[in-house]
């Protein structure tokens, strides 16, 4: 194996053997851009030497072999006396990652060198500078030296000298320096700074080498899942100088605002300065354009590279360059990070310039950038009073009245109130005022903690693990720091994607993102900004390339309207339990009561017109489109009072003497109807075989809505869909009787209905079976949230706050099943069951309404597997849009 790569044998597209900086040191050499020579150490190299714990004998000589070039070229030797050749050692994974050792520059440097450098240059400052710069980054990151001794030693000398920066300290004073950063050196490190130009840039690159697997890369590799064998690798790189006097200097830049996307010149210069000088802060920067003045010749040249790096990349770049007593050298260029508006805006700028094609645009942004865009934010220009920050959880802009226990949570928030739900952390008792809450604030956690991961499934904005805030749940109170107490009922709001809590009500202002979405903003119209027009057309890009339709999860009219304006194509799953609730609960306790066939019968005939108008409203929202309804699935008792408030209410009534037959009556049914586990109890079809007539109310219900707008005109398209079917043989029996009701309605209102009845795949043995059911099913619909809780025999209510914390945080997996679908397990059963029930069935249609349908990694999985379409909550429709249309790029 090759383990060297000079800059010029490399490029672009080597960033896993490279890393990202390398590769693109090499893509720029290659475009014969001014970059400083020098050579990449590869991951290979990195990886062999982590494993072996030493560096393999072939890189040594790699390394000498390349060195001796290196010399060759630049007609120096690293570290000679009279004319030495310096050079930075820079550490590059595939992906930048904070936690990875820095960069040393000025390697090379030693007691004798240094002279010699001063000669070179004519300079001796500038040399005794490089000097104290090389012990002291040396120091820090190779030997690790605590590096505020050194800045302490500089801020001394700084003030001995009565300056205020670094620039006027003299030749003199940073001789003085680096006497005492080698005394430093020598007491905490236990050794001499090595004076061998070798020594250093090898130890340097073994530093690199380890710093892969520092504390701080490993959590950061984990919170990002970025795998832990891809290593990293390092530059060597000769040094050119920014700190020759004024006539050099070094700066940053992007080719186009990192924020908006606008072309223009952004980015800092400092004059007279090294490196990380400018990030640092040390001194103040000027603005780029500021160059313009000060060098003109190379200001020019660099605009011309930045056009060059465009339209190479054809993307925003953001570089790091150099100059070097008027001479201009690149060190370093990637593709920029942006933030999620910049990414549509710069997506559409790119086709506008004819730089890339609307299939490559969509590859530019993706579905949690949208997401993103799509919640409401805190008013910019509000003025505001920030007392704490924890971690961005999840995003949103929430504002509430303070509230320290999920009782008073749900307590309030039922009588209108708006409220934050503050605990310490939460656990699943909290789970009642979470879901009653606006946002979560917690001040202990990350970003697994059981506040971060429920919000983020609940979608509620959530910011956790905010440690400065003393949250005394037992007092109901917090305490911020400076002293002020928030007691319960105060205002205060959070920012899940900031992590930022303030005091008092922030005003919110809804996303234009979503005003568009909604209609009540146009794209073009004058009050229309670059963001919704950008929006708006990356959406039209997605529409037109993907292949899966997306429906939405909706229960009624409303939610159906919306969906339709978000641009769903039809409704994946109407939930008909939503329709068993508010006051027909009466109804269906009796329907659960009912001793005789009699009264069975009659509060049946009291739903069906209830169930009807439903039906009839939500067909009209989705009038020409498909309407899949699934009939009743939850367990019983959850329709029935809570067992305990129940038999409270009894035991009252008893030593009351008071009448009290009724209420006995439903706590026997909730006795009787009691399962120890009734997510795998009576449920779904098993209720519409057990409970003679709910079903075929139900399909009543359907059949004469259906007929009532054919009536009307209307284009009503219902899919009936049966819940829990395990095998074909329960289908058929539903189907059988859901047949004939629908003929008896056919043939009472002279009308052909054309519905079609299809089923849920959601227990194992159903997609097992899924040839077989699919001769009784005209769709399957993949349930898959029931799916990964029967497959992985989790049950969802519990196992998030038990022990999915727990593994997240070992890495079992990156993500919640329940968030992204499980591609392996629950996924491979997705597949078979889509292959064998075509194989019956050919016009077999396919869709999904789990919570995965509005999930971009999944919908990308559902395209794979060849489904027709997916079904999601109608604020994640554009997200699903969206990822649909990039899945088919
Ligand atoms: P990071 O990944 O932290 O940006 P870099 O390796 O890019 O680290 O280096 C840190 C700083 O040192 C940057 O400002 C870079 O431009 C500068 N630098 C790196 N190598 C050289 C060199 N050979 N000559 C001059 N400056 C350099
Ligand atoms: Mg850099
Ligand atoms: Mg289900």
């Amino acid at each position: 194996v090759k383990f060297v790569y000079d800059f010029t044998e490399g490029n672009k597209d080597l960033k896993d053997l490279l890393g990202g900086k390398g590769a693109n040191l090499a893509e720029m050499t290659n475009l014969g851009l001014p970059v400083p020579p020098g050579f990449t150490i590869t991951t290979e190299a990195c990886k062999t030497y982590l494993d072996s714990g030493e560096e393999p004998a072939e890189l040594r000589d790699e390394v000498s072999a390349h060195l001796d070039a290196l010399e060759a070229k630049m007609g120096k030797k690293l570290g000679q006396a009279d004319n030495p050749l310096l050079v930075s050692v820079r550490s590059g994974a595939k992906f930048s990652m904070p936690g990875m050792m820095d960069t040393v520059l000025n390697i090379g440097l030693s007691d004798k060198s240094v002279q010699g450098l001063a000669k070179q240059a004519g300079d001796d400052r500038f040399a005794w500078d490089s000097y104290r710069r090389l012990i002291q980054m040396f120091g820090k990151t190779v030997l690790g030296v605590d590096g505020e001794l050194f800045e302490d030693a500089l801020d001394a000398a700084k003030a001995a000298k009565k300056v205020t920066v670094d620039t006027e300290l003299e030749a003199a004073d940073l001789k003085k320096l680096v006497t005492k950063f080698k005394k430093i050196v020598k007491t905490e490190a236990g050794r001499d700074f090595p004076q061998d130009p070798r020594e250093q840039m090898d130890l340097a690159i073994k530093a690199v080498f380890d710093s892969w697997n520092g504390d701080r890369a490993k959590l950061y590799r984990r919170q990002e899942r970025i795998p832990h064998d891809l290593g990293t690798a390092v530059n060597v790189c000769s040094m050119v100088f920014g700190n020759l006097g004024p006539d050099s200097g070094t700066g940053v830049a992007f080719t186009r605002d990192p924020a908006s996307g606008h072309q223009g010149v952004y980015g800092d210069y400092l004059q007279n300065a090294q490196g990380e000088d400018v990030v640092a802060g040390i001194r103040n920067t000027v603005p780029l354009a500021e160059l313009e003045r000060i060098d003109k010749k190379s200001y020019d040249q660099l605009m011309q590279i930045m056009e060059t790096l465009e339209n190479h990349y054809k993307d925003l770049c953001d570089i790091e360059f150099t100059i070097e007593r008027g001479q201009l050298w690149m060190l370093q260029t990637r593709v920029g990070k942006r933030t999620a508006g910049a990414a549509f805006r710069i997506a559409t700028q790119l086709v506008d310039q004819g730089l890339i094609d609307e299939a490559e645009a969509l590859t530019r942004v993706n579905g949690a950038q949208l997401a993103q865009l799509m919640f409401p934010r805190f008013d910019d220009s509000a003025k505001v009073e920030q007392v704490g920050r924890g971690i961005a959880a999840s995003p949103g802009a929430a504002v509430g009245k303070a509230v320290f226990d999920s009782y008073t949570a749900v307590k309030w928030s039922r009588s209108g109130e708006k409220v934050i739900l503050i605990r310490r952390e939460t656990n699943p008792d909290d789970l009642d005022g979470m879901i009653a809450a606006e946002g979560i604030l917690t001040s202990r956690g990350g970003k697994t903690s059981h506040a971060a991961v429920v919000a983020r499934g609940m979608g509620k904005t959530c910011v956790c693990g905010a440690e400065e805030l003393e949250v005394d749940t037992k007092r109901r109170r917090m305490t911020v720091p400076g002293g002020h107490v928030v007691e319960e009922g105060d205002v205060v709001s959070i920012d899940g994607s900031s992590g930022k809590v303030y005091l008092g009500e922030v005003p919110v202002v809804p996303s234009p993102v979503v005003e568009y979405f909604e209609g009540r903003m146009h794209p073009g119209a004058d009050d229309a900004d670059e963001l919704v027009e950008a929006v708006h057309r990356m959406m039209a890009f997605a529409d037109r390339k993907r292949r899966l339709r997306v429906r939405a999860n909706a229960d009624n009219a409303e939610d159906a309207l919306r969906a339709r304006r978000f641009g769903a194509q039809g409704i994946g799953l109407c939930r008909t339990e939503h329709m068993f609730l508010g006051d027909r609960r009466e109804l269906v306790e009796r329907l659960i009561l009912a001793d005789t066939e009699a009264e069975r019968e009659e509060s049946l005939k009291g739903l069906l017109p209830l169930q009807k108008q439903d039906f009839v409203e939500l067909f009209e929202a989705m009038d020409g489109l498909p309407v899949t309804i699934r009939l009743l699935d939850p367990p019983l008792h959850e329709f029935l009072p809570d067992i305990t408030e129940l038999s409270v209410r009894v035991a009252l009534a008893e030593s009351r003497q008071e009448p009290h037959e009724n209420e006995l009556r439903l706590l026997q049914a909730v006795h009787r109807l009691h399962e120890q586990n009734p997510m795998l109890g009576l449920r779904g079809v098993r209720l519409g075989l057990v409970i003679p007539g709910l079903f075929t109310m139900q399909v009543r219900a359907i059949a004469e809505a259906a007929a009532e707008r054919k009536a009307a005109k209307g284009d009503p398209r219902a899919e009936i869909m049966i819940p829990l079917v395990g095998t074909v043989q329960e289908l058929e029996i539903v189907r059988e009787e859901a047949d004939k009701v629908i003929a008896e309605v056919e043939e009472a209102t002279g009308t052909s209905l054309k519905l079609s009845i299809g089923t849920m795949i959601e227990l194992p043995r159903a997609a097992l079976t899924a040839g077989q059911i699919a001769e009784a099913a005209q769709f399957f619909s993949f349930g898959t949230n029931d799916l990964t809780q029967t497959v992985w025999g989790f049950s969802r209510d519990d196992v998030e706050a038990s022990f999915f914390t727990a593994y997240l945080e070992k890495g079992i997996f990156g993500v919640s099943p329940f968030e992204t679908i499980d591609k392996d397990g629950v996924g491979s059963l997705v597949k078979l069951a889509a292959k064998a029930g075509r194989e019956t069935r050919p016009d077999l249609k396919l869709g999904v309404c789990g919570e995965h349908g509005g999930d971009p990694e999944s919908v990308h999985f559902f395209h794979e597997v060849g489904l027709d379409y997916v079904s999601c909550s109608p604020f994640r429709i554009p997200v699903a849009r969206l990822e649909a249309g990039r899945a088919a790029v």
